[in-house]
């Protein structure tokens, strides 16, 4: 049976709980061990499809088409294992389930209450088949200790904590240590509330993994032991690392994964972790050739959560290239408000991503961005909405198709982008509906495509069958293709049907390609996409030249 790992967190939100929860998953995993991981988030949203991203971030999205927390794309790219629609869940599922349930009359006429119900459904996400071999399973519980939200996933885990065999769980908690430099203290009390809180509820943690800006010193190390009631070994100390994938290296140094195999009493038989490849990337991110600059033309530039898949894509784009790389976050209006800005802040950059966003607003930024990076030959990679925004450019600036637009920003005379529905001859095409994203009308989840043989994507993929990832409503109007490639911009990847364009590429350009899916979403430390190296390649040969 697999053992469980429960991650909460305290005093303040935005620790980090994702990225240590996986990279223990990771350390564990180099000794051996296969691992899964799984969110709980507290929230109402049902999943957080709806919710903006300057709220929530980046929504990740899983294989099999969910809507889930940006946590699950540290998971996979810590772990290389690929999380699934049963890996997240919210308590608006939850209670989605329930009342459905209450509806039908399952629940044969009980009263039906947060305690057992609401906990019962908890479990059985929790405990749900974790797949052949898994050893351990890592469950993240969203927020912090003490919101109101929470109380039902602390009950549930804290029920867990007997129901479980001895010895088949073990609880961490998360919290900060607060330097306060006027005093030149560092400071346990909040860790004590926090610990203190938890052990109301009935959860005693085992392990205190602590963020801190300084080393932890000893004194404060008992104390935090004796009041927490920890031993002063499992008082862990996180600080700060110098990029998010020497995490694994620095708590295994702290001894994260000897405590918590300790806790289940495996210390002594577990073998060694082979940390090999940690290192070998901690290395090379801190020893690059040189770098590259990227501008990212967007919508939500003001928070880089809402794109965080993208940028540790990009990192690993920089990684295939030994090179770091550093972006340099536009927002799409600015270069509406001041056309001037578009030279000052591209002429010099070394490659323009437009990525993926929703509504019009910055779009005619974005487009003018397209336009800049064809003309001047800077590399370009447009992600979904980015590569709309070059379909647009293309058929307004090339193929006097002045009126060309998206449906999404309203009626058109000429689609060029649009539903499906509106467009296609006859709905030819499978649309997944399971998700609740506005109004179910997106097309989520991993979709094949088929590359034109002989073309860069090809080159690039090295082969012309491939799966992505997707997210998105609004399609490229396939009924435009031969007004568009007239432009030099080609239709090189396809629905496998061939009625959905899912790779455009320029033939008149250094590089220059679109894609209507997320590849952000597939690309790991250890495996760069494809399309962020060759991306990442054309930057280093352009800074070579500006
Ligand atoms: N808004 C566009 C659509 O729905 C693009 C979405 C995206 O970039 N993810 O098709």
């Amino acid at each position: 049976m697999a053992r469980y790992i429960f991650i909460t967190g305290g005093v303040v939100s935005s620790l980090g709980k994702g990225l240590a929860s996986a990279a223990l998953g990771a350390l564990l995993q180099a000794r051996g061990y296969q691992v899964r991981l799984r969110k709980l988030d507290p929230y109402l949203n049902v999943d957080p499809g709806t919710m903006s991203p300057f709220q929530h971030g980046e929504v990740f999205v899983t294989e099999d088409g969910a809507e889930t927390d940006l946590d699950l794309g540290h998971y996979e790219r810590f772990t290389g294992v690929n999380a699934t629609r049963g890996d997240n869940i919210t308590t608006g599922q939850i209670y989605k389930t329930i009342i459905e349930k209450e509806r039908r009359g399952d629940y044969l006429g009980a009263t039906v209450q947060v305690i057992p119900h609401v906990t019962g459904e908890i479990k059985d996400f929790v405990l749900a088949d974790p797949g052949e071999g898994v050893d351990f399973v890592l469950v993240e519980v969203g927020g912090t200790v003490g919101d109101i939200e929470g109380l039902p996933f602390f009950e549930a885990i804290r029920q867990l904590g007997q129901e479980l065999p001895r010895g088949h769980a073990c609880f961490i908690h998360l919290t900060l240590l607060p330097f306060i430099k006027t005093a030149g203290e560092m400071k346990t009390k909040p860790t004590q509330h926090s610990v203190k809180e938890l052990r109301s509820i009935g959860i005693q943690p085992d392990i205190l993994l602590c963020r801190a800006e300084i080393p932890i010193p000893e004194g404060e190390r008992k104390k935090l032991a004796l009041f927490c009631n920890v031993r002063p070994s499992a008082v862990i100390q996180a600080l700060d690392s110098e990029n998010i994938y020497a995490v694994p290296l620095d708590y295994h140094e702290q001894g994260l994964d000897t405590e918590v195999l300790d806790v289940f009493g495996m210390k002594d038989t577990a073998p060694a972790p082979d940390l090999t490849r940690w290192k070998d990337i901690a290395h090379r991110l801190s020893h690059p050739d040189g770098e590259v600059n990227i501008a990212v033309v967007g919508k939500y530039t003001g928070l880089t959560d809402a794109y965080k898949s993208l940028v540790e894509a990009l990192v690993h784009g920089g990684v295939a290239n030994n090179l770091r790389v550093r972006l340099d976050w536009i927002e799409g209006e600015a270069f509406e408000r001041d056309e001037d800005m578009i030279a000052i802040r591209l002429a010099g950059t070394h490659g323009v991503l437009v990525p993926g966003a929703f509504g019009e607003r910055g779009s005619a930024g974005m487009i003018r961005a397209v336009q800049f990076a064809r003309e001047h030959q800077i590399p370009y990679f447009g992600i979904c909405f980015g590569m709309q925004m070059a379909m647009i450019e293309a058929a307004r600036n090339l193929a006097g198709i002045e009126a060309a637009s998206s449906t999404e920003f309203g009626p058109t005379s000429e689609p060029i982008v649009g539903l499906m529905t509106e467009w296609t001859r006859g709905n030819d095409r499978e649309v997944r509906q399971e998700g609740d994203n506005l109004g179910g009308t997106m097309r989520c989840g991993s979709y094949e495509a088929i590359l034109l043989e002989g073309s860069k994507a090809a080159e690039i993929y090295g082969g012309v069958s491939i799966s992505e990832r997707h997210r998105h409503r609004y399609e490229v109007n396939i009924d435009y293709r031969d007004r568009i490639e007239a432009t030099g911009l080609k239709f090189t990847g396809l629905s496998p049907n061939g009625v959905l364009p899912e790779i455009c590429e320029r033939m008149d350009h250094p590089w220059f390609v679109g894609v209507q899916y997320h590849p952000e979403l597939k690309s790991r430390p250890f495996d760069p996409h494809p399309l962020f190296a060759s991306f990442i390649g054309a930057a280093k040969e352009r800074s070579r030249m500006v």
